[in-house]
Formats: C-alpha cells, structure tokens, sequence
C-alpha cells in the first residue's frame, strides 16, 4: 500500500510539472495500474486522488525541486513483474504430503536438463513440505553405464541449487526386487522370455501378433528365466517382455522389454558384481516408484510413452500410479550445448574428461561461469511446466544473475595495450577504476587500449578526457603508442579516453571455448567474483596465478 502511495506522488508530481502544476488523476492511474497490475484499484483510488490534491497545491518551486530530485534517479520504476509461479497441485488431498523423486542417470556429470525436473520438483516439495527422494537411475552397465565417482558431484550439484534430499539411493541396490518382481509376473502368466531376433518380433507386434515365445506355459518360462539369471544364456540371446495389449495405438507400448543379459558388467556399484540381468529404465523406475510410495512426479515430455508402458504394469499390479507432470523440449539455452555427442566432442579434444568447459550446459560450468543458483532456479521457475518447448536465451540467465548480484564493478579490458605518455602534468588526482591515482607535476606514463588510441591516429589536436582523471589533448597515436598534453582537471564532455597506470595480465575463457588474453586496472586484483569489462561483458574472476588473472566469461 505504502508503496503505491508513493509510486503515485511520483507520477503526480512527474505529471504537474508536465502539465503547468496541474496533475491530472487519470495519468497517475494509468501509471499505478501498470507497476501494480495485481493491486485493488478501488481500495488504493482514495490513496492515489489524495496524493494528486497535495501535489497540485505545491508550489511551482517546491514542484520543480521535487521533479528534479526524481528525475535525477530515473522515473521507471522498476517494473514489478507479475510474480511467475507454478500452478497448485489441485488434486492434492488436505493433510496429504507429497512424496517426489528425481531419478538422474550418473552416466555423466549433472547438466541443466537434471536441473530442471529437480528445481521443479523442489519448488513443491517446499511449498508443500513434502518429503523428496533421490534415486540414482544407473541400472544400464551397457549404454548409459554409471561413471565411479559421479554421483558425489551430482550431490555437490544439488545442494549447491538448494536442494536437499530426505533419502538418497540407488536402482542398482535393488536388482533382488526387480527379479523378484519378473519372477511373480511370470508365475502368473503376464511375462515372458522372448528369444526372438528383434527385427522378427518387431515386425509381428507391429501387426499385434504375438511371438511363438509368448505362448509358452510359465513354467517353460520360469526355467528360461533361471538360465538368463545363472548367465547361461548371452547377452541378445533372451529378454524378458510383460504382456500388454497387443492392440495399444502406440506399438512402442506394446510388450515391452522388462530385462535383459549384460555380459560385461562395468558398473562402479561393487554389490553388483556378477550380476548379467539387468532391468530395463521402465522396470525399476515402476517398480522403485511403488515401492517407495511415490505420489507425484514432474519429469520431461519423453517420458511420457513411459507412463504408459509403466501403467500396464501398475494394473496388474493394482498399484497406484503417481499423479505426473510433463514439461516440454528446450530448443536452445543461451550459448551452451546440452547435447551428449556436443559435450563428449569437447572433452575428447581437451584429452580430459572435464564437465566445467563453459560450453557446456553442466550445473559446473554454470557455476564457473559465475551464475548463481539463484538465478538458475528462477529460469527454471520461469519456464514453468508446460508441454511447450522452450528456448532460452543468454539474456535470460544474464538478467536473472543481475538481479541477484546487483551492478558488477566495472574494469578495463585492452586487448592489446600501448604507452601514452602525458606531458605537462599540473598535480592532481583521478580514479582509475575505482583507485585513487596521484600525477605529479611533469610526464606521467600511462597505458591505453591500442585500438581506441588509432582511432586518433588521424585527429591530431584531438581533446580527450583520460576516464576519471584530467583532459588532454592528443598530439600523437599510432598503433605504437601515443603522446598527449594535460590541459585541466575540470569535469567536461570530451569524448573519454579508458587508461591504466599499471597493466595486469587478464586471460578470459570465453563461451566458445577459446582464450582471451589482455590487460586490466591493477584494482583488478582485489576483486572477486563476477566483474564487468568494458566493452567485453560479465566474467566471473577464477584465479589469480603467476601475475594472471584468469576469468570465465559470463554474458554481455
Ligand atoms: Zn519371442
């Protein structure tokens, strides 16, 4: 309320002085009803009348002081946004909790596309004090195969975004229970080994018909099964398929593979050693969601053939299958890849298998890159949970960040410097970039972006302002240096000439990957964090070593 009060002397006072001292009440409104779109206008209209009269008895002087006091901070008001927000759970029951999940894949470092169905579902587990599980999806030793040590990044990750777990666990603990789950479908008749060549069967269930293997009684079944188990039958030789409606409208629904043989097992999880039947996503993701009483899942549009598959298997079951939220593709995200083989290209040519490189859309690199958790999760908000797919933009995240970090400090950035030499000093004192420099009476030397000095190179006599300091005119510039005479320290509008009196080495990791190298303001080396270069952009301070300072590029 106060805070359309006074929004509205603003704009009264703003609209006045526009107008020969006369506000008139419909201009304040208009204004009122833009920052404040949610706001009562019938509850803040005598608020808003009260503070038009009271601006229309002051004083032409008292008027124009006041004008000028907010003119001097800006009229627009920062525009308040209509807060974005996700939608209620309307099915949930009073005095029920939520119990939600993320299943990531540890088959490579977490990236936004973790991030995104985290925060999501973190966001409700908050709003509903809910209890919020982690379950690490590494049942797949043969394509997506579990990286050792991983997971410990994935859960520095998480926190980092805000995230906290009430149980962590992983699929591959519990190949037992799938097994044993497979083993009761069997027993009654709703699962089945299947040793078809895959073309050949697909090519049957395309047409709804069923393979010969199908038809077998359980007990042939049971006796198949124990042999997929003791490893005497390979890899490709046998998978196990629940029975489904041959008719479903999606054959990729359709009998669907439960669990299959790896001969060679890679997998990091020691207790699973000597195990060669491994379940497929859909099994133990149904199966650990049951078990774990799961009601509530937010994930990506690709799985939502999943539910469907998982669904024939609730039936049987007669379990109850959580209540599910989708969200659409994202199409771009600023200037990061998102895509495995993009990501896999990057780290073979670095010989490494590093995931910060900025390029890449890891929560590492998000991090290096000097973007906060804060604003990951209001891009993640933002987008919402829709079946739309969405692009974001570096702008996106860029404003987001601003917005938790405020205005960076702002330092030089000369790609390549060169010596200005200032002739007939008067003594005095000028800022540079944020550090107070004394001249003495004489020659100074000072240093200068090369490409802003060539620019003189034909403007002889040329009358420039040294940024923060004095005014001098130009005498020489060229690509090797320059010389200038000091005329005055008096504040004019000379067009302003960035200098250092010191150079620091500043070496930037750009977006693309590649190396930046160049100078800044010795004030450089007691800055942390994100800082603005001139004419660059936002780079968030890394290190300090051997006289360098090395940066990781933010955004423009
Ligand atoms: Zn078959």
């Amino acid at each position: 309320m106060e805070e359309i009060t006074k929004t509205a002397h603003k704009y009264a006072v703003k609209n006045a002085f526009e107008h020969g001292g006369e506000a008139q009440i419909g201009a304040v409104v208009g204004k009122v009803k833009a920052l404040f779109p949610k706001a009562d206008l019938k509850k803040v209209m005598p608020q808003i009348s009260k503070a038009v009269l009271e601006v229309n008895k002051m004083k032409k002087d008292a008027l124009e002081e006041e004008y000028k006091k907010f003119e001097a901070k800006g009229w627009e008001l920062k525009h308040i946004e209509k807060e974005k927000s996700l939608p209620e759970l309307e099915w949930l029951k009073k005095g029920e909790k939520i119990i939600t999940r993320v299943a990531p894949n540890p088959s490579g470092a977490m990236h936004f596309g973790h991030a995104r169905p985290a925060v999501l579902t973190d966001e409700y587990v908050k709003r509903y004090s809910g209890k919020y599980i982690l379950r690490f999806d590494d049942t797949d030793p043969k394509v997506k195969v579990p990286i050792a040590g991983i997971e410990k990044e994935f859960m520095r990750d998480f926190e980092w975004l805000g995230i906290k777990f009430d149980e962590v666990g992983n699929a591959s603990d519990r190949l037992e229970r799938y097994y044993e789950i497979i083993e009761e479908l069997i027993k009654k008749g709703h699962a089945y080994v299947c040793s078809c060549e895959s073309e050949k069967w697909r090519e049957l269930i395309w047409k709804s018909k069923e393979c010969p293997c199908r038809k077998k009684d359980a007990k042939v079944q049971m006796a198949e099964w124990k042999k997929m188990l003791s490893h005497e039958i390979k890899e490709e030789q046998a998978v196990v398929r629940l029975k489904t409606d041959l008719k479903n409208k999606d054959p990729s629904t359709r009998d669907w593979w439960m669990a299959k043989v790896v001969d060679e097992v890679y997998h990091p999880n020691q207790k699973t050693a000597g195990k060669h039947v491994w379940p497929s996503y859909n099994l133990a993701s149904a199966v650990d969601d049951h078990d774990m009483e799961i009601n509530f899942i937010i994930r990506g549009q690709e799985h939502v053939s999943n539910e469907e598959k998982q669904r024939a298997l609730y039936e049987i079951f007669k379990w109850k299958y959580p209540h599910t939220e989708y969200f659409g593709k994202i199409s771009k995200i600023g200037d990061m890849t998102l895509s495995k083989s993009k990501m896999k290209e990057i780290m073979e040519a670095k010989g490494v298998e590093n995931y910060d490189d900025p390029r890449m859309a890891t929560i590492m690199a998000f991090r290096r890159r000097g973007f906060t958790p804060q604003a990951i999760r209001k891009v993640i908000v933002d987008c919402g949970v829709s079946m739309k797919e969405v692009k974001i933009t570096l702008d996106n995240f860029a404003a987001a960040n601003k917005a938790v970090l405020g205005e960076a400090q702002e330092y030089p950035f000369f790609e390549e410097a060169v010596k200005m030499d200032v002739y007939n000093l008067s003594s005095g004192s000028g800022e540079c970039y944020g550090e107070k420099v004394e001249f003495e009476t004489g020659v100074m030397e000072l240093f200068v972006d090369k490409k802003e000095l060539i620019k003189y190179s034909k403007k002889k006599g040329a009358l420039v302002r040294f940024k923060k300091a004095f005014n001098a005119k130009i005498d020489e510039a060229n690509e090797f240096g320059g010389k200038a005479t000091f005329i005055s320290y008096s504040k004019t509008d000379n067009p302003i000439l960035s200098w250092v009196h010191e150079m620091i080495d500043v070496e930037i990791l750009m977006s693309d990957g590649s190396l930046k190298r160049g100078f800044s303001a010795p004030s450089l080396l007691n800055a942390t964090g994100m800082v603005h270069f001139e004419g660059l952009g936002y780079a968030n301070i890394e290190a300090k070593k051997d006289g360098i300072i090395k940066c990781v590029y933010a955004y423009e």
